[in-house]
């Protein structure tokens, strides 16, 4: 027997990890440099960790009271009311919480391309479909209201990436308020801000606080580095009630991951320190990198590899074929050999692109060393 056809879902293409490739190479994990999923080079606050540790020992019953903090907490810094607060394990599963709760089957939802693929995967999963606005190589990858309002055919929820991932380019809240003005009534606009942290633009958090139309994605994987750990959430609508409580997987949120949040918030000067290396490591790889880059205001820099190569087509689902022929899977391979993991854009619909994690000092000197010598 088999599951019913699944022919028309996306596999999600991750960064590859250290292990996965020293593994895949007969290398120790120790010599290679992982630039490949935007994670915490610092690693996770020591407070997290310890918070982790301690709490090994109840693991044995079910999060109720930590869950409910972190909730409580979140809702607190936010300024939001606690029902607003949807915590999910990662903010993906965010995102699937949020078309459980939105999507009817045929339902569709609007999304960048290039971007981030598991919106479309999820909506899928979900029962709905995806169609895509175009942000442009030609324009800088700018995000602008009227490129998305062009797009727009009245899909039920509209998603923004700011900073956006791999372009790193941001949207403002005025493009934001514009969209969901110029959409219809029952339109959400999603604004997932994974990288919130990193830009000195404020949180459209605001916009979910003014307006029952707006949404904002955040997650601890990125600038608090526990993405091990499975931990983000969605700030919603003020007017949807107990529309999470109705959706939600029961103690998706793990024990280890709600006590490591709680602590993690406690802990400003790690988040402020990881904030600095980054703000050090993207003006290095500006400075430093051969290859044309574009300003980012996420945690990691794209490099134009593939000099030549138009890069600014529709994304098509990428065959292996295609992977192991673009200019950027060349220069990541490559990369590889020595030693240093960035992001193939391939997949993104970018195949000239590589996107380079902000690393400590020693790594992102190394990975530009490299980068520099194989492109
Ligand atoms: C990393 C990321 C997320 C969320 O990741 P989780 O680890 O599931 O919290 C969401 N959107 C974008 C664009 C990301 O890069």
């Amino acid at each position: 027997m088999q599951p019913r056809d699944l022919s028309a879902y996306d596999v999600y293409q991750a960064g590859r990890g250290n292990e996965e490739v020293a593994r895949e190479l007969g290398m120790d994990p120790e010599d290679l440099i992982a630039l490949s999923s935007n994670e915490n080079p610092l690693g996770a606050s020591p407070k997290a960790v310890a918070a982790v540790r301690e709490a090994a020992d109840s693991i044995n019953t079910y999060p109720k009271a930590s869950h409910a903090d972190l909730i409580e907490k979140l809702a607190a810094r936010w300024d939001v009311a606690p029902v607003q607060v949807w915590l999910a394990p990662g903010g993906d599963g965010a995102i699937d919480y949020l078309h459980r709760a939105l999507l009817a089957p045929g339902d569709r939802v609007l999304v960048p391309d290039p971007g981030f693929s598991y919106y479309a995967m999820s909506a899928r999963y979900h029962h709905g479909t995806a169609r895509a606005y175009r942000i442009r190589k030609a324009e800088d990858f700018a995000q602008t209201a009227g490129a998305v309002l062009d797009a727009y055919d009245g899909e039920r929820i509209v998603y923004l990436t700011s900073p956006h991932s791999p372009l790193g380019t941001e949207i403002s809240a005025g493009g934001v308020a514009e969209i969901a003005d110029g959409t219809d009534e029952e339109t959400l606009v999603v604004v997932d801000e994974a990288y919130g942290e990193f830009t000195d633009a404020p949180s459209k958090a605001e916009l979910v606080r003014e307006r029952d139309d707006v949404a904002v994605l955040r997650t601890f994987s990125k600038a608090y580095g526990l993405a091990g750990l499975r931990l983000g959430y969605l700030l919603a609508p003020g007017a949807w009630a107990d529309a999470y409580a109705r959706v939600n997987t029961p103690f998706g949120v793990n024990k280890l991951a709600c006590r490591a949040g709680l602590a993690a918030l406690d802990d400003d000067d790690h988040v402020e320190r990881s904030v600095e290396a980054v703000r050090w490591a993207r003006e290095y790889m500006y400075a430093n990198l051969d290859a044309r880059t574009w300003e980012s205001a996420g945690n990691f820099v794209l490099a134009d590899v593939g000099e030549g190569v138009e890069g600014d087509e529709p994304r098509r689902r990428s065959t292996t074929d295609e992977a192991a022929s673009s200019p950027a899977s060349a220069v990541a391979d490559a990369c590889q050999r020595e030693g240093v993991i960035v992001r193939d854009c391939t997949s993104f619909g970018l195949p000239g692109c590589i996107r380079i994690t902000c690393g400590t000092r020693e790594e992102t000197e190394r990975a530009v060393e490299v980068v520099n010598r194989v492109a």
